[in-house]
């Protein structure tokens, strides 16, 4: 097995559980938690249940014969943007609240950058009847007014955090306090393959179910194997979850597509792993953009979920023992493929997706005729187009 976890939670060099002792019993408590119900029957029902009924799986995977057409190949999508919320990030938030369920907490918190995370953390612990505390930072409260608006229109309480930088990260430590005081009826969901362990192993199960049906998909209609799967990486949580299935099947390449921003050489992207060095954040040891000094650096994407100054361990450790190839995508390249995926197909992607979208196309010209390969279209794009209208100057 390429990825399984030490008992520290270390895939290669990366992961483990950097966090403030007060955390480590309520870590323990987690992942003896998530064991439990990870081989438990009637656990895999219910969430195999909610998955089918409420979000909307299995997703289709979508043979797009005019974007294959106009490269010369055989390019599938795999669907995410149909799972209910939108995107992937439902698929966590469900098994997460569950697993909250199970372990008899009621109160379910999180934090959020853009707001995907929080909208998506709000719908699970709706459906389930749980409380919802979403921290997000003020900057981010002024930037995202309608997932702001969303969040309490599923139910949930938006705690605003007004220090630091005002944005993502202090919004964590906001989150990480929170969980320290009522770690009794309280469970902290995480919304990628991130933090201290065990969080990154719990949200690549919970995104696995992306990878299982794509390989069940691609065997049906093409009787063979994909050449290649492109998947856009933020933390790493979609990218995970379609690759994880196909870790072994040395045939398929792996391919992960951070943003590029506007060129790595300005210094604005989001590319932890193509232009990042090792370091500490949120619990964990992995690829970071950071200064010299060990200082987080901004990260910049116009695709709100790519712009993250980190990314998840086991993708770092992968990409670094050469089984997961990692590139990136400019922002302005990611405009192109937005619109070809909107015209060619009528499929508007999320600018996250678009990234993976255009490393597809160009990757489909680099290869001989009729290679196939599927791209992860990990969210439908509707929340971005006030910003491609912008950006396109119409
Ligand atoms: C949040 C988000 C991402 C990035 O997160 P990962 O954990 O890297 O998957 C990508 N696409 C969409 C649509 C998202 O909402």
């Amino acid at each position: 097995m390429f990825s399984k976890p030490d008992e520290q939670g270390k895939y290669g060099i990366y992961g483990g559980k950097f966090a403030p002792e007060v955390l480590m019993t309520a870590l323990t408590e987690l992942e003896l938690a998530f064991n439990q119900v990870n081989s438990d029957k009637s656990f895999k029902e219910d969430l195999s249940s909610i998955l089918t009924t409420y979000a909307g799986r299995p997703t289709p995977l979508y043979y797009a014969k005019n974007l294959s057409e106009m490269c010369d190949s055989k390019i599938y999508l795999k669907r995410e943007d149909l799972v209910h919320g939108g995107a992937h990030k439902l698929n966590n938030t469900l098994g997460q609240c569950l697993l909250a369920k199970y372990m008899g907490k009621n109160r379910i918190i999180a934090e959020t950058g853009a707001g995907q995370h929080g909208v998506a953390t709000a719908m699970a612990a709706a459906v389930f009847g749980m409380d919802c505390e979403v921290y997000m930072g003020t900057e981010d409260i002024e930037r995202q007014k309608l997932n702001v608006f969303r969040m309490r229109l599923l139910g949930a309480k938006v705690n605003p955090v007004d220090s630091g930088s005002k944005t993502l990260k202090d919004a964590i430590n906001e989150s990480m306090r929170d969980w320290v005081t009522n770690v009794e009826n309280t469970y902290y969901l995480i919304g990628s393959v991130v933090g201290p362990h065990p969080y990154p192993l719990i949200v690549r199960e919970f995104q696995r179910v992306i990878g299982k049906e794509t390989k069940e998909q691609i065997l049906d209609a093409e009787c063979r194997l994909p050449d290649a799967i492109i998947a856009c990486v933020g933390g790493g949580s979609n990218a995970l979850g379609i690759f994880y299935e196909f870790l072994e099947d040395q045939e398929v390449e792996l391919i992960g597509v951070e943003a590029a921003g506007k060129g790595l050489e300005t210094g604005d992207h989001g590319a932890s792993i193509c232009a990042g060095t090792e370091g500490v954040l949120h619990g964990m040891y992995s690829k970071l953009l950071q200064d010299e000094y060990g200082q987080i650096k901004q990260s910049y994407s116009f695709a709100p979920g790519l712009d993250y100054p980190g990314v998840g361990p086991e993708l770092a450790n992968l990409a670094a023992v050469g089984r997961v190839k990692m590139d990136c995508v400019t922002d302005k390249a990611t405009l192109s493929a937005f619109v070809s995926l909107s015209k060619k197909e009528g499929i508007i992607p999320a600018l996250e997706s678009a990234h993976a979208v255009h490393y597809a196309i160009e990757e489909a010209k680099r290869r001989a005729k009729d290679t196939l390969i599927v791209v992860n279209v990990s969210g439908r794009g509707d929340k971005d187009t006030f910003i491609v209208e912008k950006e396109l100057g119409e």
